[in-house]
């Protein structure tokens, strides 16, 4: 039994309050409970806006090394890609468990309380499977466990190396070989020895989801075996979605289709799948994509630092399709930033303000994208939710000023994820006083872990 007492919480249906008393035992909420300002119990002090756990719903923890380098050149998203997959090439369990560990906290650290991780870098160089052929997936759910974070760890699909512009699918080369298994059923085979329940739970912190990487990568006719395996466990299933024109053009040559056409004809979109970036759709694919209440995950960051472009996020929501964020390449890991960078967007795109309140976007950073994660009981302070909650700074030279009234929206459009001062996780102080409880010093552990890959 632990309560914590917040200066000023935001809750569902009642908005913003103070002194909001918030009661767990063990890793649940069992009451939440605004205007109590002599609590009877000794509590906490949470100074600042407490929020749910905010769910970081697409990353690739390896990106995280590639920070700065790539930066440095000019290039598109295709020679960006190159510099990936030779990092992608370096990595083993060991390496990889070090690396995500410390990603895992720096997310922590931004106030993430669970990610979903898009997994595609599964066997040993040359594509030869490890002992355990999960043995990288183990890895990413260990560093989670290791960092304090829940995970969703999204396996991914990854069976051609893409579709040349006249549509001829491309075999898989070089370090791609590592992401492939022989077909759909190889892959259900091997997501199946991840060892998950009939639920897709992995353990206490951790379930499991599947992925069709992209209509570049998955065949067709080889999807329906990822969608039942899906459906099997009541799992999630992500895609990427027209990230890029060149993927749309590809795919009009090779099925006449769009790729959410595709993913549609494969049964891929319904509630329980997310469509990553669906930057370049055409009305008709928003009108899929809403009216199957599929998921759109937007990763502003990335896709303004890949050039990718500003997807249509307001016409999405409005067609029906729940909207969530993630960090993608990690490139930055500031759920804030991606929240504030959907609705400014919007206005460098229509020159108009107001597409998406604060509200909206909070809610995408948290309960949207913990439902997107299989995590339902996630994402909201309220009696019986998972006892998640971040705590922002509102003193700090970004915050200060922030009244009662308007602290969600100076979080949203002004707080970084430096002005994050602690994290509860399942209950349990992940980050007190903006330091890691469990990862001492973050800075060092990522220097560490990437030095090793260049
Ligand atoms: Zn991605």
């Amino acid at each position: 039994m632990r309560t914590w007492l917040a200066e000023l919480a935001w809750l569902p249906a009642l908005g913003l309050r103070a002194d909001v008393l918030i009661e767990a035992a063990g890793d649940r909420l069992t009451a939440v409970t605004p205007d109590v300002q002599e609590p009877a119990v000794t509590s906490t002090r949470l100074r600042g806006l407490t929020m749910p756990g905010l769910a970081n719903a697409h990353s690739h923890a390896f990106h995280r090394a590639l920070r700065g380098v790539t930066q440095a050149s000019r290039g598109t998203f295709w020679t960006w890609r190159e510099h990936m997959y030779e990092v992608a090439d370096r990595l083993d369990p060991d390496s990889y468990l070090a690396l995500a560990t410390a990603v895992y906290a720096e997310m922590a650290l931004a106030g993430v309380s669970c990610v979903g991780e898009f997994h595609y870098l599964h066997h040993g160089q040359g594509g030869k499977p490890y002992a355990d052929p999960n043995e990288m997936g183990r890895a990413l759910i260990e560093a989670a466990s290791r960092a304090g974070i829940r995970i969703t760890l999204l396996d991914a699909c990854y069976l051609s190396g893409g579709l040349a512009a006249d549509g001829r699918q491309q075999p898989l080369e070089g370090p791609q070989l590592r992401f492939g298994d022989a077909d759909g059923a190889a892959w259900a085979a091997r997501a199946d020895a991840l060892g998950l329940d009939a639920a897709g739970s992995l353990g206490p912190g951790a379930r499991a989801g599947a992925a069709i990487h992209s209509v570049r990568a998955v065949p067709p006719a080889q999807m329906p075996d990822v969608v039942a395996w899906s459906h099997r466990y009541g799992a999630p299933l992500h895609a990427h979605v027209s990230e890029q024109v060149a993927e749309n053009r590809a795919c009009l040559a090779a099925y006449r289709a769009t790729p959410a056409e595709v993913l549609s004809r494969a049964g891929a979109l319904g509630p329980r799948s997310t469509a990553v970036h669906a930057t370049h759709v055409t009305g008709a694919d928003i009108e899929l994509l809403g009216g199957g209440r599929c998921h759109v995950c937007f990763c502003p960051t990335t896709e303004a630092d890949l050039a990718d472009g500003i997807g249509p996020a307001r016409a999405l929501a409005d067609a029906g399709s729940p909207l969530t964020l993630g960090s993608d390449s990690n490139a930055v890991i500031d759920l804030l930033e991606e929240a504030r960078r959907v609705e400014l967007g919007e206005r460098l795109a229509t020159q108009e303000r107001g597409h998406f309140t604060a509200v909206e976007l909070g809610t995408a950073a948290t309960a949207t994208g913990h439902a997107s994660l299989g995590w339902a009981e996630a994402g909201e302070l309220a009696a019986g939710a998972f006892a998640d909650f971040v705590t922002i700074a509102l003193d700090t030279p970004r915050t200060a000023g922030a009244t009662t009234a308007t602290a969600l929206e100076s979080v949203i459009f002004g707080a970084s994820a430096a002005d994050v001062r602690s994290l509860v996780v399942g209950g349990r102080d992940v980050v007190t006083g903006g330091r890691h409880v469990l990862v001492p010093d973050v800075a060092a552990a990522l220097s560490a872990a990437i030095a090793v890959l260049r």
